[in-house]
């Protein structure tokens, strides 16, 4: 008898949570890191959200509450979803969860039977691939090209889709490109799906970086185009638009009542519920104009940021960065300059168990971590399914301007370091 289930080794994960005991590693060699893999915005919370979960607590409102999320959280979110997409969403099709993450895994369980096909962008957020094969679905990613600027195509998403399509994973803004979708975009992708599924397949539409938009760029939601509303869950949060990835509020709106109680159903399974001293902040982010104020100013700063480490990155030698128009990543291609410093030819020479482990990114951004304290997530972390020969690294833009200048003077040295590479690789990792 084996101690673990066989279903648990075909649960993939995030890597981004993992990078941490690396960079401890290092650390713990008395060297400073640059960090740069982190997902989360380097600011706070409005004040008056802080407020209002300490007077929450002090109400006592510490106990189990509504699976299905506050009536008060539930009611604001509907209507803040009027005023940005201009639908009508009666609070009981509105699901709220620990964060934007859970209603992924969740979507596939809800929906998937085995063998059913799931689509998704590659490169993408990784919780849309890993679940994939523990549900016994079957991945289908779409490989967002760098020469259509990451943008999923009509014709991509017309060729991937099949009889046996259950969902279609879409992220605008998206991590890691920071693309957003314009309306005629939306559209042509719209008339892909309205065509060619059957009313069955749902779109799962992951909007959780909504607010972060740039140059006067605008989220549009697919579930406003004719005949989506009925067929797509919009997601979204609290984690990236409040800067509050520890509050752990994200939310789903589905397509009727009866899947909303679904889901609700797996919350009572899994969470029985959200604290609902949080659940009060969320709905304080939502109605108070202080917060809106602080969210706008954290949009200027990550567009200022941008603008400067894109420029900083551009004294790099073989490395192109196109410019995102939302999020706060950066997705250089680093393909030229890892060929120069001999990260691919090293990747050949590996042994054939030990490549299908990692790939050239990842022993670029291992390299650049312990040789020059740089942290910085490779392509692999971002859908690996057919990601072998894209050559990418993702870098954030949550810090501060002097850290961003840093972490683009190490990168520069480390892309420079072919003596300290060949003694890397010659160290044996670590690889990955
Ligand atoms: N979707 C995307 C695209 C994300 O980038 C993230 C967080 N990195 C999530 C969902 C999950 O967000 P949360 O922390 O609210 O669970």
């Amino acid at each position: 008898m084996e101690l673990y289930a066989k279903r648990l080794f075909d649960l993939g994960s995030e890597n981004a949570f993992k990078m941490g005991a690396h960079i401890t590693a290092v650390e713990l060699q008395g060297k400073n890191v640059i960090k740069l893999n982190l997902g989360e915005p380097d600011f706070n919370i409005p004040d008056c959200m802080k407020a209002e979960i300490k007077h929450q607590i002090d109400l006592n409102n510490t106990h189990y509450c509504n699976p299905k999320g506050l009536l008060t959280l539930r009611e604001a979110i509907s209507r803040q979803i009027y005023a940005t997409r201009g639908l009508t969403v009666s609070p009981d099709r509105i699901v709220v969860f620990p964060g934007a993450k859970p209603s992924i895994g969740f979507s596939q369980a809800v929906y998937c039977n085995p063998n059913d096909e799931i689509i998704y962008p590659s490169p993408g957020f990784p919780i849309y691939e890993s679940f994939i094969h523990y549900v016994g679905a079957i991945p289908k990613p779409i490989h967002l090209k760098e020469s259509a600027g990451f943008s999923l195509l009509p014709e991509q998403l017309a060729n991937a889709i099949t009889p046996k399509t259950k969902l279609i994973f879409l992220n605008f803004p998206s991590n890691p490109t920071g693309g957003v979708a314009t309306p005629e975009q939306l559209q042509a992708l719209s008339q892909v799906i309205l065509n060619k599924c059957n009313e069955h397949t749902r779109v799962y539409s992951d909007e959780i970086y909504e607010h972060i938009t740039f140059d006067g760029t605008r989220h549009h939601s697919i579930a406003s185009l004719p005949g989506m509303e009925e067929r797509t869950i919009i997601s979204s949060g609290f984690s990236k638009t409040f800067a509050w990835t520890g509050g752990r509020v994200g939310y789903a709106i589905l397509p009727s009542i009866d899947e909303a109680n679904m889901f609700t159903n797996l919350n009572i399974n899994y969470f029985s519920c959200v604290p609902p001293y949080n659940q009060e902040a969320a709905r304080v982010g939502l109605e108070y104009e202080d917060a809106q104020a602080k969210v706008k100013e954290m949009v200027g700063i990550f567009q200022r940021r941008r603008d400067l480490m894109l420029k900083a990155l551009g004294e790099i030698p073989g490395l192109t960065t196109q410019k995102p128009s939302g999020a706060f990543y950066l997705f250089p291609n680093i393909e030229n300059a890892s060929e120069k410093l001999g990260v691919l030819q090293a990747f050949e020479q590996l042994p054939e168990a030990m490549k299908t482990k990692t790939s050239p990114s990842t022993l670029f951004q291992m390299f650049a971590l312990y040789y020059h304290g740089v942290a910085i997530m490779d392509r692999r972390s971002f859908c690996k399914l057919g990601s072998e020969t894209e050559h990418y690294i993702r870098i954030s833009c949550a810090a501060e301007d002097s850290v961003l200048i840093e972490g683009a003077k190490r990168l520069k040295n480390a892309f420079e370091d072919n003596t300290g590479f060949r003694q890397f690789i010659r160290g044996k990792g670590p690889w990955y």
